[in-house]
């Protein structure tokens, strides 16, 4: 049975040999990811075909792989990693300029004495 989901109105895959979005293994995705890029609904498809948990083909621009929730769970853990690291650093930089500023107050302090 189809269900008609309004979106796919808009989708530009429409225009397209469905082929492309379902490559055999180890086929390439590039150019129905190419096409995906270009579409005006592709955050409704990645929804709706995770929400489905669609196994095959290239939804919203991403391949059958990289929609595994294992897939999505490493590339969040990369970047909550990315923003630990940015976060101490620019934490470090802080307390340096403080200690720095510290120090400068107390030396001016001293030669007003
Ligand atoms: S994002 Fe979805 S609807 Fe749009 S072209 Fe790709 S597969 Fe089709």
């Amino acid at each position: 049975m189809h269900h008609f989901v309004p979106w796919q109105d808009r989708a530009r895959c429409r225009d397209y040999d469905p082929e492309i979005f379902f490559p055999e293994k180890g086929g390439s995705s590039r150019e129905a990811k190419r096409i995906c890029a270009e579409c005006p609904v592709r955050i409704e498809c990645l929804n709706y075909a995770l929400r489905r948990d669609e196994r095959y083909g290239v939804w919203g621009g991403m391949s059958e792989r990289e929609r595994r929730p294992t897939a999505r769970k490493k590339s969040t853990a990369k970047k909550s990693t990315a923003r630990k690291k940015s976060t101490a650093k620019k934490s470090t930089a802080r307390k340096k300029s403080t200690a720095k500023k510290s120090t400068a107050r107390k030396k001016s302090t001293a030669k007003r004495r």
